[in-house]
């Protein structure tokens, strides 16, 4: 089992922002930026490169919730980014699909 699925199950403790039947979001425990929250599937895709085309509406859905996301957590209006790590050179260390979503201070591009 992925350390998310855990937190899905509430066998781990996370401060969840958000929740909807088959994804859900939570404060990532090393923060990058002031708001930095993981959005979650509760089933395990195993990274983008293991999803496939039956995830495709779950991970739209998951995309389309991002903008509420980001104005619940008061960063709509100022900016955030959405990032996806595949692979060890982008620094993929979950093996459990998560879109982070970052805000709340200047964020640099290209990102390092
Ligand atoms: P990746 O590096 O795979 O793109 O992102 C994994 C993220 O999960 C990292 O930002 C890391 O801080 C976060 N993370 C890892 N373990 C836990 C945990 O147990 N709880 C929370 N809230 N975040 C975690």
């Amino acid at each position: 089992m992925t350390i998310f699925e855990k937190i899905a199950r509430r066998e781990i403790p996370a401060s969840i922002v958000y929740e909807e039947e088959d994804f859900f979001a939570f404060k990532d425990n090393n923060p990058q930026a002031p708001v930095h929250v993981l959005i979650v599937p509760k089933r395990v895709i195993a990274g983008i490169s293991g999803s496939q085309p039956g995830d495709a509406e779950l991970l739209g859905r998951m995309l389309v919730a991002t903008p509420k996301i980001a104005r619940q957590l008061g960063v709509f209006e100022s900016g955030y980014r959405l990032v996806i790590n595949h692979g060890e050179a982008a620094g993929e260390s979950v093996p459990h699909l998560h879109i982070h979503l970052l805000g709340g201070r200047a964020l640099a591009w290209p990102p390092g």
